[in-house]
């Protein structure tokens, strides 16, 4: 499902972000990325959605290989990854409804399908009742819930998240947690790079650690395993 092959990136001022790293992700997994700050774990998750590209070595993602992807060819990559960010990144003049609808608009979706889709998102993730709402009339844990329902509007087969509760307080990342665990059961592939340890300590998954720009660690039901 997502194989780097010898990965390193190197940004335009000479930082080393990631170093030789080389990782195999089957279908299905749910996967936390740990490791200190600085250490590579958003530009390894920004890698498996090509907002950046390799410096050297081999990236696939369900299907597409990432680094010779066009950029024609990147919005039909991203209907396979869904993407959630720790700041949410919701369009702040578009409706809660808009927001997850927009996702579906940028392919091409009919019309008819959005919205029965848009339905089905906000009622997994409960928020039906504040469809006609705008971001900033939601609390946090709210707007990361429309978020969720943005990225999975198109029933990708890859969720990668960054630090998706690092705005959040434990109830409600529980509650985000909880709503990937569902997401999973269905056989949806979670990569979630996060600093939350009671989350990796409390629900034992495949942890990755990143240190330096390496993979440090590779466990089935790991733990957090720092002190931060
Ligand atoms: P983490 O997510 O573990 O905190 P990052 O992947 O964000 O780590 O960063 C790894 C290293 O790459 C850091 O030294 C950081 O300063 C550097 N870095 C990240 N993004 C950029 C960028 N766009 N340009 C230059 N350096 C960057």
């Amino acid at each position: 499902m997502i194989e780097m092959q010898d990965v390193w990136k190197e940004y335009n001022n000479g930082v080393t972000a990631l170093q030789g790293v080389s990782v195999r992700i089957a279908q299905g997994e749910f996967v936390y990325v740990v490791g200190p700050s600085g250490a590579g774990k958003s530009t390894f998750i920004k890698l498996m959605y090509r907002e950046e590209r390799p410096t050297k070595g081999h990236i696939f993602v369900g299907g597409f290989n990432i680094e010779r992807l066009r950029d024609r060819q990147i919005p039909f990559m991203r209907r396979h990854v869904g993407v959630i960010f720790q700041d949410f990144k919701l369009l702040q003049k578009l409706t809660v409804e808009e927001n997850v609808a927009f996702a579906m608009e940028v392919i091409e979706a009919s019309k008819r399908l959005t919205r029965k889709r848009v339905k089905e998102m906000l009622e997994l993730v409960g928020l039906v009742d504040k469809a006609k709402m705008f971001p900033n009339e939601l609390s946090g844990g709210e707007q990361q819930r429309v978020a969720v329902a943005r990225a999975l509007v198109n029933k990708p087969s890859v969720i990668v998240a960054d630090e998706p509760t690092g705005n959040l307080d434990p109830d409600n990342s529980w509650q985000i947690l909880k709503l990937f665990e569902r997401v999973n059961d269905r056989g949806t592939t979670i990569v979630m790079a996060t600093h939350n340890r009671e989350l990796v300590n409390a629900t034992r998954k495949r942890v990755i650690a990143i240190e330096q720009g390496q993979i440090a660690r590779d466990e089935e039901r790991g733990d957090y395993g720092y002190e931060d």
